[in-house]
């Protein structure tokens, strides 16, 4: 019953045996049932023309699904089919396809990323650089992405791996969740990760049931009644607190034990997973749990999405700490949370910047004043992560801090973190007198957005600050001006804009720009020496292997083409081979290699699958499915892409041609210096024939420059 087949081995992919046939069925058997988790032995038996049976190992399954549309795989042992042999992980492989299928690739990308229409295409700022026109594209038609600002690209798993920061799996869970999709897990790590994930999804919970209970207290219960006059105080209307979730955390009497009081009576969670989620203090020294927000206002911090992370909480009157936040949960990091971000994230579209001021009041007293695109870094200086998930929806941030000494070190610091992301920033100077934005609103409510509109470059306002009253003052006011403004300017990160603000500074303090210039070089130079004045956490290294470097050496027009040919129509593979007689080794490229084997195993009548391609070829894949091949439309007829796959082709030829010469020359070369005739004689041969192969190849069409450095016959 097993066909007769060639199998080739083309080296191993991953310290895996990758195999290759080429059209025909494979027969195997599975030894015994396949153990969840486990590696698959599988035994193929192959009937080739001239070799005995092979045993190999195959790749191991990594994970099973059931969905809910009722794809199941079947129970017990089976036999393999030959898509089951090709593809690497058949059920990893249905997960995937049917998650993609159920969601479209714009769609999840816009989750995190503005884009916006462009031909076929969608186009965006990437998420992965920093840069200030767009070349982040998303294919609707071919669901892939692709920057062409640093290369980066692949399918919407990739997306989320890179921008989540999760691995392939993280990635299928989060997105299958999305598409309603239930993975089975048998997958090692897999339990340690569930858990993880079930923490986290348990602590959301809990959160939205506390918030639920502090906003029922804030609007409904006497408890409440100092959060209203907090309220009211401040002059924030009903509406915008309720928009932002605004609650109060009542005493709870003696036992400070409000909260979960009310999650135990209703069942809604235990003592330990309160304290899991940061809501209250374990029980200790023998004492019963207590809640952790008592008698505060707090304020739910949500991500984009709308989940509740933590919570802030304000102290009524003088009560330390005035602000009290969660602590770190599976839930809630600090340097990642936006207070707001929920609310101001269209708001933040819209206005084509985001606000960061310093606290929650300042929040709700800006949206009460119309101004819904303020967010709050929450109990942190605002961090790289932070400035990043601004960065899906601008690449502007207006800074309106307080005005007191500590507001204006902040802002000058944020400045450095939002520089370093190559983000502009703006910088607002509050009215004399007023020291944060909540005052502001209060003093006038269309203050504040007038105050942001009249917000300054950074640079400017930090220069401004450097230079101070020195500006036409004595020779040593100058000269400690000039100090000053030297430092600033030394924190510029772009060459031109810091070349414009030396002159500027220059002329300022009656200096010559050159002079500023070398004082600033000096700075930068010792400066990269000494420990960075402001100290970002690196972001978290993406979990698994190191991502390969996008580097690399592009492949050459001629396989460039041939690589977009087979990622767009992976049944021309077979034309290539079949009809050209092009083999996949003679191309030079690795990436156009695995490609053009990808295409030769995709089922007929499917697309070229992505996920199963490493992290070189997915780049490339991406990048080639997104380039127009005019030959590939329906109204283009045969003729001109079969000439143009032929061109290709020799092409290839030519240049595997000339590589082999060249070999072949060094090693007559070596042969003739060493004194082995004979082996000279031979190499000769060889050289003479291969160079007459290239030069009959090479008749029939245009001849290329620079060709093999051995005439013909
Ligand atoms: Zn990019």
């Amino acid at each position: 019953m097993a066909e007769h087949v060639r199998i080739r081995k083309t080296g191993t992919r991953d310290g895996r045996p990758v195999m290759l046939d080429d059209g025909h069925v494979v027969e195997g058997d599975e030894l015994g049932p396949p153990t969840p988790g486990m590696p698959y032995l599988v035994r193929r038996t192959v009937l080739e023309e001239e070799s005995a049976p092979e045993v190999f190992n195959t790749s191991p399954v990594r994970a099973v699904i059931t969905d809910r549309g009722g794809v199941s795989r079947p129970p017990g042992p089976r036999r393999l089919t030959r898509t089951a042999v090709r593809s690497e992980n058949p059920p990893v492989a249905d997960a995937v396809a049917e998650v993609k299928a159920r969601l479209d690739i714009v769609e999840v990308i816009g989750g995190y990323v503005r884009l916006q229409r462009s031909g076929r295409d969608h186009k965006g700022l990437c998420p992965f650089h920093a840069e200030r026109t767009p070349s982040f594209g998303v294919s609707q038609e071919k669901q892939v992405w692709y920057c062409f600002g640093c290369s980066e690209g692949g399918d919407v798993l990739s997306f989320v791996e890179r921008i989540e920061h999760v691995d392939f799996y993280g990635a299928l869970e989060l997105l299958a969740e999305k598409a309603g999709v239930e993975l089975e897990r048998d997958h090692p790590g897999d339990r340690q990760r569930g858990q993880a994930r079930r923490r986290r999804i348990r602590v959301l919970e809990l959160n939205a049931r506390a918030q639920a209970y502090y906003e029922h207290v804030l609007w409904s219960d006497p408890a409440g009644a100092p959060g209203r006059e907090l309220l009211a105080g401040r002059g924030i209307p009903e509406q915008v607190a309720r928009d932002y979730g605004a609650g109060f955390a009542p005493a709870g009497g003696a036992s400070g034990d409000a909260l979960l009081r009310y999650l135990s009576r209703r069942g809604l969670g235990t003592a330990a997973e309160a304290a899991d989620a940061g809501l209250a203090h374990a029980s200790e020294r023998g004492g019963a749990a207590r809640d952790r927000f008592r008698h505060r206002f707090v304020f739910p911090i949500r991500d984009e999405r709308g989940d509740v992370l933590g919570f802030g909480g304000r102290a009524l009157g003088d009560a330390v700490p005035k602000y009290l936040n969660s602590p770190a949960t599976p839930a809630y990091d600090k340097s990642l949370a936006l207070f707001g971000i929920d609310r101001a994230r269209p708001a933040i579209e819209a206005a084509g910047c985001a606000v960061v001021v310093e606290g929650y009041f300042d929040v709700l007293a800006a949206a009460a004043a119309g101004v819904g695109h303020a967010v709050a870094s929450s109990g942190t200086a605002l961090t790289t992560g932070q400035v990043r998930l601004l960065a899906r929806w601008t690449r502007c941030l207006v800074l309106c801090f307080d005005a007191d000494d500590a507001g204006v070190t902040a802002s000058s610091r944020a400045v450095d973190v939002i520089a370093a992301e190559g983000l502009d920033a703006r910088i607002c100077i509050l009215p004399p007198g007023c020291k944060d934005p909540d005052e502001l609103v209060r003093r006038d409510p269309a203050a504040l957005g007038l105050c942001i509109a009249q917000a300054q470059p950074e640079w400017r306002v930090l220069l401004d600050r450097a230079i101070g009253d020195a500006e036409s003052g004595s020779v040593e006011a100058r000269r400690a001006g000039a100090e000053r403004a030297v430092v600033t300017l030394a924190r510029i990160p772009e060459a031109t804009v810091r070349d414009l603000y030396v002159q500027q500074a220059a002329s300022r303090l009656e200096l010559t720009a050159a002079a500023v210039a070398a004082d600033v070089e000096r700075v930068r130079r010792e400066g990269a020496r000494t420990p960075p004045r402001v100290v970002v956490a690196p972001p978290p290294p993406p979990p698994g292997a190191a991502p390969d470097a996008p580097g690399g050496p592009p492949p050459p027009p001629w396989e460039e083409y041939l690589g977009s040919v087979v990622a767009q129509r992976p049944d021309l593979a077979a034309v290539l081979v079949e009809e050209h007689g092009l083999q996949p080794e003679e191309l030079g490229h690795p990436s156009v290699r695995r490609l053009l084997e990808a295409a030769l195993a995709t089922p007929p009548g499917t697309a070229l699958s992505l996920h199963g391609l490493a992290a070189p070829e997915q780049r490339l894949a991406a990048r080639l499915l997104l380039r127009p091949l005019p030959e590939l439309r329906d109204d283009a007829g045969p003729g001109p892409l079969a000439q143009a796959l032929a061109d290709c082709v020799r092409r290839v030829r030519d240049a595997s041609l000339r590589v082999a010469l060249a070999t072949l020359k060094r090693e007559l070369q070596k042969a003739r210096d060493d004194g082995r005739t004979e082996v000279a004689h031979r190499l000769a041969a060889r050289l003479h024939e291969l160079a007459s192969e290239g030069f009959r190849a090479r008749e029939g069409g245009p001849g290329e420059e620079g060709g093999p450095a051995v005439t013909g016959p």
